[in-house]
Order: C-alpha cells, then sequence, then structure tokens
C-alpha cells in the first residue's frame, strides 16, 4: 500500500470516527484533499485510491492539473480568488471556498452570467478577526448576504473559515462553533439552507468535524508536509 493509500485510509477513518461521537454520518462530511504544491503524478496516486474532490489554492498552479487529470474529478478552489481571473477559473471548479467580499461575488456572478453558467460558492467568514485573514465580517455577513442571495448566477452552498494555528487544536472549536451559529441565523433570517460549512484541516478537521463541518480540507495529513 503507498503512503498516501495509508494516509487516505487512515483519514477517512478518523472522519468517520469523528462524525460518529456527534451523532454524524461520515457521509455527511465530504473530504476535499488539498493537493497544492503537488504534482499530477502524486494526485494520480490518491485518485487510484478512489479519491475525487481535490482542493487547488492557486489558479495557475490549478488548471494545468485539471488538464492533465481525469475528467471526472471535483476541483475545489480554496484559495483567495483575484477578480482578474474569475474569467479563467468559471466553469472549472465545482466549489468556489475563498469568496471573501461581496464585489468579488458581484463580478463572479457577472462572469458567470455571460458564460451561461451558475457558480457554486460558499462565502469565507473571518471569524477570528484576525487582520491577517481574508473573509466578510461576521458582524455584516447578514446585509452582504442580502445583496448576494438574489445573484441569479450564483449558488451560495453555505460558509467557509480558517482557525488561526493553535498548539492545542480544541482552542479552534470555538471558531468552528462561530461559523455555525452565523449560518444557523443567517438561514433563519433569510430563509436560505446554506447547508455547507467548510471548516478543519489535517490539525484540526475533527474538531471541525464536532462543530458540523460538511465539508473538510485536508492536505498534509494526506499528501505529507509541504516544502
Ligand atoms: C493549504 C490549505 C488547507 C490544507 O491545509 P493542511 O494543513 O495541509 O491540511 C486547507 N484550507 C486552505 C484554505 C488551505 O490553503
Amino acid at each position: 500500500m503507498s503512503q498516501i493509500a495509508e494516509n487516505l485510509d487512515s483519514i477517512k477513518q478518523r472522519i468517520a470516527a469523528a462524525a460518529e461521537r456527534s451523532g454524524r454520518r461520515a457521509d455527511e462530511v465530504k473530504l476535499v484533499a488539498v493537493s497544492k504544491t503537488y504534482p499530477p503524478e502524486v494526485i494520480r496516486d490518491a485518485v487510484n485510491c478512489g479519491q475525487r474532490a481535490f482542493g487547488e489554492n492557486r489558479v495557475q498552479d490549478a488548471l494545468p492539473k485539471i488538464d492533465a487529470l481525469p475528467s471526472d474529478l471535483e476541483w475545489h478552489l480554496i484559495g483567495h480568488l483575484q477578480t482578474n481571473k474569475i474569467r479563467k477559473v468559471i466553469g472549472h471548479f465545482a466549489l468556489f471556498h475563498g469568496v471573501d467580499n461581496s464585489g468579488l461575488a458581484v463580478q463572479m456572478n457577472r462572469i458567470a452570467g455571460e458564460f451561461g453558467v451558475t457558480a457554486s460558492i460558499l462565502l469565507e467568514v473571518n471569524i477570528s478577526g484576525e487582520e491577517s485573514k481574508f473573509g466578510f465580517n461576521p458582524a455584516t455577513l447578514a446585509s452582504s448576504l442580502d445583496d448576494l442571495l438574489p445573484l441569479p448566477h450564483l449558488r451560495i452552498e453555505g460558509l467557509m473559515t480558517m482557525a488561526p494555528f493553535f498548539e492545542n487544536p480544541d482552542s479552534a472549536r470555538p471558531i468552528f462553533e462561530g461559523l455555525r451559529q452565523l449560518r444557523d441565523a443567517l438561514s433563519v433570517r433569510s430563509g436560505h439552507p446554506l447547508h455547507e460549512l467548510s471548516m478543519g484541516m489535517s490539525g484540526d478537521f475533527e474538531q471541525g468535524i464536532a462543530e458540523g463541518a460538511t465539508i473538510v480540507r485536508i492536505g498534509s495529513a494526506i499528501f505529507g508536509s509541504r516544502s
């Protein structure tokens, strides 16, 4: 068994165990394997183990990999997206996790409309309030959502956040809990389900699942640490 196969196996078991501890089913949590910095040969190893969903954070790295790999894979853009790259990415990704401001969302809607498609997106929220982090301010997201929900070429599937790095991953739990509570409040207020919660990475995905993550984004624990 390859190292990647072993790692994937062990991550899937940990996802299932974390889901079970919270009274959830393992299939309620989607694993996005974060393949950023890894070449297509390495990704193919994970594909051969049955992994279908992959996450990339840089447009210029992602597009050649998408071309080089089987066309039935599901690609997630997890990083910050610059408005001048929207044309390159619309139509190539199943889900955009890093939609972090209204201007970007408005432009994505316009270009998706030009292309005759609908883009599925998550709104990235800066729950921790760290200045270095991208994302909507949780305090003003409700009013932003009022403007964005009517846009016809966007499907707002839910919310995404990144916790700061903590020595003890349990310290990330309040951040994830904050995202879930914000989602619950916004979904009641707007009448829009906002089903997806993308929260949790290699170091803290079990805490994300405990707080209701429906998507975890895991890179180094599958592919090894990035140099
Ligand atoms: C790199 C990255 C991940 C994966 O991080 P790991 O610690 O390697 O699991 C998840 N989400 C985002 C937004 C990332 O940029």
